[in-house]
């Protein structure tokens, strides 16, 4: 076989690439008949294809390049560390410099008494991790049957098959089966779900579901609820603003243990550090990943409060990845938190260039075919709807028209996902004022076009 390169012609390497690589969340159809996009390098908040066009990534991959592509520092800090010790684990009474190092900044930074790591190497393997924390914090407390967790539905944990059940991804489920003991209650989607109510009523009514599942299935029974600060995979939802101090009441009242994912809100996202700062919540365990390198590595992780960890800590914890605490990792992810902070990189998004995103982000809603723009540091999601006033969906199965606009700003060269008939954005919080104006003219554009395709199958 002739050596596979970036020099190659596209078709050929899409050609290699469908006959012998299965894609995540892909069809083989799609990909036989369009060929996947072939990415061959990137820097800031632009990707270069092997057709040599610059993309915008509104995506910053998924949700985690957050101090943008091409920053040697990172490089350099894993080659320093492949040298000097590419492996070595932390089981059975040993550890390393860089794992230690990492462990004691993540306890510094997280909010609280968030002061204790295990490691993991993705968002869900950190969740699996989470549930078997929480099992096994209640079986050291005496109280074996507290197994239940409460989760939501179109929550997204990950993809693993326990995590996945955490999730509430109905799709997810058909395929992979289910683990039992998960509960999921109805999300605070407002624009879907809301009805007549007003956002205020119904955030806390969603809320509310929290206490009739613990009440109807046993307080003795339930160990955990969890939950995204706000959701992103599930189509940027920013809960009304009674939701989470709701959460945090029942959660108290009934001494149920909080676990805020942020896999996708850590780490600046939101315009604080944690999404938990955002919403004012006080999580007794954080879930970490993609932000933590800027997914230059994988890397991900649990932290948890001084009382789980000391509850935890009285027995032997039977769980662990290989992978957990990998110093290369551990020393990319240093890196790439020095920089967030030396370049204040989440203070500038709080302060400059994240309001000026929200804003040009929200004149979206002036488009014909945008009922709401949502927007929280820089993650954000159009509603897409043929009627504004009724917030009516279209007449087509969910997602059509999404994937209708979608297909437009891939067409412009602008990295946007669809979740049904949602737009979302997260770019790399490093994206400039400059960028935020090409995002905004390229999702305009991409809303026109997608909106004359709509109007010619007669769903608009
Ligand atoms: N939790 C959340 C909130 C996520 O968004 C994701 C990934 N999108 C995960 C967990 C799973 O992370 P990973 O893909 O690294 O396993």
């Amino acid at each position: 076989m002739s050596t596979i390169s970036n020099h190659m012609p596209t078709a050929e390497l899409q050609a290699l690439d469908v006959a012998h690589h299965i894609h995540p969340f892909s069809t083989q159809e799609d990909l036989q008949k369009k060929g996947a996009r072939v990415i061959t390098s990137a820097k800031g908040v632009w990707l270069k294809d092997s057709e040599g066009e610059d993309v915008l990534d509104a995506m910053a991959g998924l949700w985690c390049v957050n101090i943008g592509y091409g920053r040697e520092e990172l490089a350099e800090a894993a080659f320093r560390q492949m040298k000097e010790l590419p492996y070595y684990n932390t089981f059975f009474m040993t550890t390393h410099v860089p794992v230690i190092a990492l462990a004691a900044k993540l306890a510094e930074m997280a909010p609280g008494d968030l002061n204790h790591v295990f490691f993991a190497s993705s968002g869900s393997e950190a969740n699996d991790t989470n549930i078997r924390l929480v099992r096994t914090y209640w079986q050291e407390k005496g109280k074996p049957e507290k197994k239940v967790i409460i989760s939501r539905w179109n929550a997204y944990h990950g993809s693993s098959v326990a995590s996945s059940s955490l999730g509430g991804m109905k799709g997810m489920h058909a395929q992979s089966g289910y683990i039992p003991d998960m509960h999921h209650i109805d999300q605070p989607n407002w624009w879907s779900e809301g009805g007549e109510s007003t956002p205020e009523d119904f955030g806390l009514e969603r809320a509310q579901q929290l206490e009739q599942a613990i009440l109807e299935i046993g307080e003795d029974k339930v160990a955990a609820f969890i939950a995204e600060p706000v959701q992103g995979a599930g189509g940027v939802i920013i809960p009304p603003s009674t939701y989470w101090p709701e959460i945090q009441r029942i959660c108290d009242k009934y001494e149920i243990l909080l676990i805020a994912d942020e896999v996708i809100c850590g780490f600046g996202r939101t315009g604080n550090w944690f999404g938990s700062q955002t919403m004012g919540i006080k999580p007794d365990i954080m879930t970490i990943a993609k932000g933590l390198s800027s997914g230059y590595q994988p890397i991900g992780g649990s932290i948890v409060s001084d009382e789980v960890a000391a509850v935890i800590g009285a027995t032997e914890f039977n769980h662990g990845y290989t992978y957990s605490g990998h110093p290369v990792a551990c020393a990319v992810a240093l890196e790439n938190l020095r920089i967030l902070e030396e370049e204040k990189i989440v203070d500038t998004l709080r302060d400059d260039t994240g309001p000026y995103l929200q804003e040009k982000f929200r004149s979206l809603a002036e488009h014909p075919m945008v009922g709401e723009a949502q927007i929280i540091g820089a993650m954000g999601s159009l509603a897409l709807t043929p009627n504004k006033a009724t917030r009516a969906p279209f007449k087509a199965e969910t997602g059509t028209v999404g994937y209708m606009v979608r297909e437009r700003c891939f067409a412009n060269n602008l990295v946007m996902r669809h979740v049904g008939d949602r737009m979302i954005i997260s770019p790399p919080l490093v994206i400039t004022k400059a960028e935020i104006d090409i995002l905004i003219e390229r999702a305009w554009k991409s809303l026109d076009e997608g909106m004359a395709n709509v109007k010619a199958a007669g769903l608009f």
